[in-house]
């Protein structure tokens, strides 16, 4: 069976390439399922695959993409049957696998969540491994502090786990403080939830020890001298979770929010979290989000628009989400 996908070829001397191809699917045997893609998505991590940066495609020639929602085709294992709606965001697909970004892709069906009934193919690969991201800080953050207790930072607010965040904080009682660097985007911000938006500059620069106490909570997307302005700025008792890197991957920051005004800094993986932290984190996205909202973050391109949007998303020109359409 030949099928459209995005391919990602390395030549003799290391140069990258990405091409629409006629693929043909890879057998193996750990992947006891086939799925008709109907959806897609462009995460932060698939522009990097796109663009070539290392870290991300383990073996050449690879489909990108770490999330994909569709319909089984074909499968051997008694929990699912051919006809189910399913997706599947992480474990590896579009890294160490052959991933969403085509109209087929084979899986293992452990690795698959049923798509809930509530939310159309759209609107889950419009919350993709993002909104996934948003929802692991969120249970760390209501684990931590009540919506009572002060405000929460999102930072890359209008990015994809940045802005998922905004809407579900907001849903779940607390109010936002949102930083961005898109001064043209407050209005967007304050629609989907924020209570008050920030300039991004307020946390770029490197911090005192201590600096005065903003937020009780934040959800940082960024890294770098931004993390470590976050952690300056939590009050007493506070958390901050890190899951990004869209700034900087490196931290230097002090012990002293840590010693003095006894914070919590909780790093957050998405990709190889067990099946049951994922299910339980898609019912509470399908509990929170509905498709009016998710229509309203997010924009609907072709498979021949992947590769010009994954360098606007590497240059931080995007804000919400992309979903790729891969029906026929
Ligand atoms: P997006 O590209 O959708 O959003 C990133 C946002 O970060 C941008 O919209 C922008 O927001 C802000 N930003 C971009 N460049 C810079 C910069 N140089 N300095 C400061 N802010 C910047 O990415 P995602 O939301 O999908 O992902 C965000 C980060 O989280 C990425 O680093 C990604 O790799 C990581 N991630 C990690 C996961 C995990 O498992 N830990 C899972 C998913 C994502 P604004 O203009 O509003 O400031």
């Amino acid at each position: 069976m030949k099928f459209k996908g995005l391919l990602i070829r390395k030549d003799s001397v290391g140069n990258i390439s990405s091409a629409i191809e006629d693929l043909e699917l890879i057998q193996s045997e750990q992947m006891d399922t086939l799925v008709k893609v109907d959806c897609s998505t462009i995460n932060y991590k698939d522009s990097l695959a796109l663009l070539g940066k290392p870290g991300v495609i383990r073996d050449y020639p690879a489909v990108p993409g770490i999330d994909f929602s569709g319909t089984i085709v074909e499968v051997d294992s008694k929990n699912f049957n051919v006809g189910d709606s399913v997706l599947l965001n992480g474990f590896g697909m579009g890294e160490k696998h052959w991933g969403g970004l085509a109209q087929y892709v084979k899986v293992r069906s452990d690795w698959l969540i049923r798509k809930p009934e509530n939310l159309s193919h759209r609107s889950v690969m419009a919350i993709g491994t993002a909104g996934y991201t948003s929802m692991l800080c969120i249970e760390q953050i209501k684990k931590n502090v009540s919506p009572e207790k002060g405000s929460i930072l999102v930072t890359g607010a209008t990015g994809g786990v940045g802005c998922i965040a905004v809407i579900l904080l907001s849903k779940l009682g607390y109010k936002v403080i949102a930083s961005t660097g898109k001064e043209d985007k407050y209005d967007f911000l304050k629609q989907i939830g924020a209570t008050e938006v920030i300039s991004r500059k307020e946390l770029e620069n490197k911090p005192k020890l201590l600096e005065k106490q903003k937020w009780i909570g934040a959800i940082d997307t960024v890294g770098g001298n931004t993390l470590s302005s976050v952690c300056a700025s939590t009050f007493y008792d506070g958390v901050v979770t890190a899951c990004g890197m869209a700034g900087s991957i490196k931290f230097e920051g002090s012990v002293a929010p840590f010693i003095l005004r006894n914070i919590k800094l909780i790093g957050i993986d998405s990709v190889y979290r067990g099946i049951d932290d994922r299910k339980r984190a898609w019912q509470n996205l399908s509990n929170l989000l509905d498709n009016d909202i998710m229509k309203k973050i997010s924009e609907v391109i072709s498979l021949e628009d992947v590769l010009e949007n994954a360098n606007k998303i590497f240059n931080g020109q995007i804000y919400g989400r992309l979903v790729v359409d891969l029906k026929d």
